[in-house]
């Protein structure tokens, strides 16, 4: 079972096919004034989960709501799910590491030593360790369902990086091929950027920090941009991406599949573009997989040969890296996300008006109604608890908003 209660909160509309989301995200919690708390969940939003967590915004999972244990920071977070499903199902396993498939049964057998039984005979989850979810962390990114989303880790905290590389020099997982990130700026320290370790972060399309030039409101945010709070929340880092899908296919110019060469009629079938900036070459989906994972089973390491998906390849065009994970984030917001698309491509324009009327709040995200909601749900059910009966009707209301955000 999946632990829906302790994560965001689902509403009905993202059970449609949706675009692949612009951030979703597994972290993990460790408690300020005992470091040895540690809580792991799943989220689109990193810091205003945090705040949730941490009680400054409603919502927070009761198991961290203990008031010795606040503050929580969140040390360490890995991104690229390509769909909350996905990541839950990732939260679960790093949860549930004893019961994971995803985890070799020898590794499951040392995770349940010395546990205890519940009444009902099942065993009791382990006590969660650093070490412990940092082997878990490290085998999950590395086995092969999870292995070939395109994840990275990222560390906000030191000491737990130095735990992550530790596990990783003593056990065979050591040589993993995974991007991770570390920001240790902490929340004052403005002049460190993130670093990002390897080579393997992709230069294309990936080196935007959602900056607009003549947007003074986020200028003035960036000072204070690190950590979770420098991660790219919304689709900008492929912004220039999406607009050039757009315009290649507004004006028809898809031309003949780079791959097998047929030529592609407009609004037909599945087609996938080079994220490189300058690159229109455009393919058939299947095409592209069948080209990339064929580069990939010639590449030592990288394939096992019988791979239905590919990671990462290059363009037969313009020689550039392919990400295969930002070629499906482009053509699902192309194909179902008009809405994200709109909002992206017209975010600018609207912030400039926004800033001219100074109307605030106007230009918030979709996803901010959400919590906006269930913020003013949560202030009438406590006014219900501290009243009388009379104002029970009124929280009926409430309640239903309730079962809609459930
Ligand atoms: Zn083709
Ligand atoms: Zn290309």
């Amino acid at each position: 079972m999946l632990p829906l209660k302790e994560t965001e909160r689902v509403t009905t509309t993202q059970l449609q096919p949706k675009p692949i989301p612009a951030l979703y995200t597994v972290y993990i919690l460790r408690s300020q004034p005992r470091h040895a708390s540690l809580y792991i969940g799943s989220t689109p939003h990193p810091p205003r989960r945090l705040s949730q967590h941490n009680g400054l915004a409603k919502g927070g999972a009761y198991r961290t709501s203990k008031k010795s244990l606040r503050p929580w920071d969140m040390v360490c977070l890995v991104s690229g799910f390509p769909s909350m499903i996905a990541a839950l199902k990732f939260e679960w396993a790093l949860n549930n590491p004893h019961k994971s498939l995803h985890i070799p049964a020898e590794k499951r057998a040392e995770a349940v030593k010395g546990l205890g039984r519940r009444k009902t005979g099942h065993l009791k989850r382990p006590r969660k360790s650093l070490t412990g979810v940092m082997e878990s962390l490290r085998m999950l990114v590395g086995v092969r369902s999870f292995g070939r989303w395109p994840l990275r880790v990222h560390f906000f905290e030191e000491e737990v990086w130095r735990v992550w590389e530790k596990v990783g020099m003593k056990n065979a997982f050591g040589g993993l091929k995974i991007p991770v990130v570390t920001d240790f700026g902490g929340p004052t320290a403005s002049s460190q950027g993130a670093r990002v370790d390897e080579e393997l972060l992709d230069p294309g399309i990936d080196g935007g920090d959602g900056n607009d030039d003549d947007d003074d409101d986020e200028d003035a945010q960036n000072e204070k941009k690190h950590g979770i709070y420098a991660l790219p929340l919304d689709y900008t880092p492929i912004k220039e991406y999406v607009a050039k899908g757009q315009e290649i296919f507004e004006f028809e110019r898809q031309g003949n599949c780079v791959v097998c060469k047929e030529a592609m009629a407009a609004g037909r079938g599945l087609y996938a573009i080079c994220p490189k900036t300058s690159c229109e070459a455009v393919g058939h989906v299947d095409c592209w997989s069948r080209c990339l994972l064929k580069q990939e089973a010639k590449k030592v390491g990288m394939g096992r040969g019988d791979e239905i998906l590919p990671t990462k390849g290059e363009c037969l065009k313009c020689h550039g890296e392919v990400l295969w994970g930002d070629m499906m984030k482009e053509l699902t917001l192309r194909i179902r996300g008009q809405a994200e698309v709109e909002k992206l491509l017209k975010k600018k324009k609207r912030r400039r008006a926004a800033a001219k009327g100074k109307v605030k709040g106007k230009g918030k995200a979709a996803d901010e109604k959400g919590s906006n909601a269930e913020e003013r749900n949560a202030k009438g059910n406590r006014e219900v608890k501290t009243t009388s009966q009379r104002i029970v009707e009124d929280s009926e209301d409430s309640e239903f908003l309730d079962i809609a955000y459930l």
